[in-house]
């Protein structure tokens, strides 16, 4: 039996002991991740991922793809500072990722906007907030979105970017899914192309559920089509 107490996240295999008790809150968390660990055993039978219908890029491809854009970023920056701008919340795992294989100065910011709601069509498109405005002016942004669908999102944003004196601003997607263009607009870095298909995983949402998923998939269609109430879990 091991000679201390447990730390949060920590899992017991153990019976407590009286002295463990002492850290309550660690040891009922413990506890706690044991009963699900024990219920679903394999990471992938967790619920979120019983609700995809098949992958479409795993984790390796998409750590593949991000080196690629990575290098690609590096070279279009290099001698110049800049700032990756994140439009969340859907870009958020995907822009972690990029900035740590960008070995050049770089600063970040964040934009939010929202179009989607919780539904899988595109609804109206909010600017939920900016940057500061010292982030923006006279700054060279690379603006970073989870995926280029209409393209009404990036082309507002780069637009207010600029309007509000940007000296540059490019962008990059994680996916690109050009058979929905409505609008002219063209990426200039993208991860992958992908068809036609509502996808979830790896910062992307389907009603604020699915982000945490490691890996790109399509939903069962159950999934988007069941009642609001009890859609994403
Ligand atoms: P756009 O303005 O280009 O039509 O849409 C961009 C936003 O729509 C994305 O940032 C993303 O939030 C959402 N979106 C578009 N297609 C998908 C999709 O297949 N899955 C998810 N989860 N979101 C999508
Ligand atoms: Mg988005």
């Amino acid at each position: 039996m091991p000679e201390r107490s447990l730390r949060v996240g920590e899992l017991c295999e153990y019976p407590l002991r009286p002295f463990d008790r002492l850290d309550c809150a660690a040891a009922a968390h413990a506890r706690r991740e044991l009963r699900v660990r024990r219920r679903f055993p394999q990471p992938h039978r967790l619920p979120v991922h019983e609700d995809v219908e098949h992958i479409l890029f795993t984790e390796a491809q998409i750590g593949a793809g991000i080196d690629r854009v990575a290098r690609e970023v590096t070279a279009a920056y290099r001698g110049t500072g800049f700032t990756v701008v994140s439009v969340l919340k859907g870009s958020c795992v995907f822009a972690s990722d990029l900035i740590r294989r960008i070995p050049i100065p770089l600063e970040l910011a964040f934009v939010s906007a929202s179009s989607y709601g919780s539904g899988v069509e595109s609804g109206a498109l909010e600017v939920n907030f900016f940057p500061a405005e010292s982030e923006i002016r006279g700054r060279d942004l690379l603006l970073v979105d989870d995926i280029l669908d209409t393209g009404r999102t990036l082309a507002r944003l780069v637009d207010e970017m600029n309007r509000r004196g940007a000296r540059s601003v490019r962008t990059c997607v994680f996916l690109d899914k050009p058979a929905r263009r409505a609008t002219s607009f063209v990426a200039d870095f993208r991860v992958f192309e992908v068809e036609d298909l509502f996808v979830v995983g790896y910062g992307l949402d389907f009603a604020g559920h699915y982000r945490n998923l490691p890996y790109v998939g399509a939903l069962k269609r159950e999934c988007y089509e069941r009642p609001r109430s009890s859609a994403g879990r």
